[in-house]
């Protein structure tokens, strides 16, 4: 077994959780920048939790002009009001892109250098966060993620076409408050392509070679929930107990990349993701099952152990058998929750695969490294061209 460290935030996990807020940030500063999903803005839950915030005699700026992949530069902007206006914390309630766009709001505001900057990439040494990092206290509203239990935060640059990742522990969340009622007003769709992701956080996790033992173990429990509770959170989005078994599995799902990597699916799906600024979910469930169909010669024992998560009657399977069923029961779970997309439809063309290629190799080039079956440049080539 190779050594690892266990680093998870403290959590409040339950329906109504979102309330203690209020006393959760009065621990971390007086001044409160609040970023803010804009659907729920609109939707009043904004209003509600100022409130929770205000109530608890803290000053509030908020700010909801995110969009979802968030780009670097908008965040360098709402960094300097952040500054301006001498917030000592970021609260961050929305989806994984405003519970990025609050982390990094966190690092430019407490630090030198742009949102970019700090992101890890092969082509720059990025700039390191330092004790001047705000605090941040995370509130997901969708269940996908898991990003309130990680030490990233995910930017899109739009000069550039590329997303790439802030990675410091000093993003980690003081407090994740996962509250499952946030997430009652996910619709079907959304529901669907977020769990795809946190299904895809598990299964890359797992057979990541470098896998760790708590990982290993957070990812099979998520699976198991996904298997039982996904297609129950889609088709019935007022079902608390699907909804709050998948806001667990997400908060596994965090807790699982955060001490192993996501691996080839999401190394590929990202870059897509970025190209053609398409929702993160459908960009990873564009190439799951496939990838999963060609990777699980190469470590049996772990995709067969993913096929006996999903399905428990698999477990009877020779081992080879039970690796391959793996896929098959990915490629059946998307179609039951209504997930068939193709890169093709998210908008990459035949012409961008060399050039999305090379964004992957480049920007991700740990998760590929990290995936049981060992992959070139001419091979991801053929996965983008298989799953246009
Ligand atoms: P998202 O945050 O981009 O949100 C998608 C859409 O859903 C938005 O329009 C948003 O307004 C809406 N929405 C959010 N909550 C809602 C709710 N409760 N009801 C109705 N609508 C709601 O989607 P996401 O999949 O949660 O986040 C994706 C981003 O997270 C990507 O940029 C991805 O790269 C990043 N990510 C980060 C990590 C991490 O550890 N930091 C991990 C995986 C992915």
């Amino acid at each position: 077994m190779n050594d690892f460290k266990c680093v998870v935030p403290r959590v409040l996990f339950g329906a109504g959780r979102r309330k203690e807020l209020g006393e959760e940030a009065r621990q971390w500063g007086t001044r409160v920048f609040l970023a803010l999903d804009p659907y729920l803005q609109h939707a009043g839950v904004g209003k509600e939790i100022e409130s929770l915030l205000t109530g608890a005699s803290l000053a509030v700026v908020p700010y909801a002009d995110i969009e979802p992949d968030p780009g670097c530069f908008q965040a360098d902007k709402a960094a300097a009001l952040a500054r301006e206006e001498r917030c000592d914390l970021v609260v961050a309630v929305g989806g994984g892109s405003v519970l990025d766009f609050g982390k990094g709001v966190a690092v430019v505001a407490g630090n030198p250098g742009t949102a970019w900057q700090h992101t890890r990439r092969k082509d720059h040494t990025p700039l390191v966060p330092g004790p001047g990092t705000l605090p941040v206290i995370a509130l997901p509203t969708t269940a996908g993620t898991g990003s309130e239990m990680t030490h990233y935060a995910v930017f899109s640059n739009p000069e550039l076409r590329e997303k790439s990742t802030i990675v410091s522990e000093r993003i980690i969340p003081k407090a994740a408050l996962v509250d499952p009622e946030l997430t009652y007003s996910c619709p079907p769709q959304l529901t669907a392509l977020t769990g795809v992701d946190v299904l895809a956080h598990c299964i890359e996790a797992y057979i990541n070679v470098s896998s760790t033992p708590f990982a290993r173990l957070v990812s099979l429990e998520a699976i198991r929930l996904i298997g039982a509770w996904l297609p129950r959170a889609v088709a019935e989005g007022s079902n608390l107990e699907a909804r709050q078994h998948m806001a667990w599995a997400s908060a596994l799902g965090g807790m699982a990349i955060a001490h192993a990597n996501p691996t080839l699916p999401h190394a590929l799906g990202q870059a897509v993701g970025g190209f053609v600024h398409a929702p993160h979910g459908a960009s990873v469930a564009a190439c799951l099952a496939a990838i999963m169909g060609i990777s699980h010669e190469a470590a049996p024992q772990d995709f067969a152990d993913l096929a006996a998560a999903l399905e428990p009657a698999a477990a009877g399977l020779p081992l080879a058998e039970r690796a391959a069923r793996s896929a098959v029961l990915v490629e059946e779970l998307l179609e039951r929750i209504g997930v068939r997309v193709r890169f093709g439809e998210l908008g990459l063309r035949e012409e961008d695969i060399e050039r999305v290629t090379q964004i992957a190799l480049t920007g991700y080039f740990t998760g590929i490294s990290l995936h049981p079956k060992k992959v070139e440049k001419e091979e991801i080539m053929r996965i983008y061209r298989g799953c246009l």
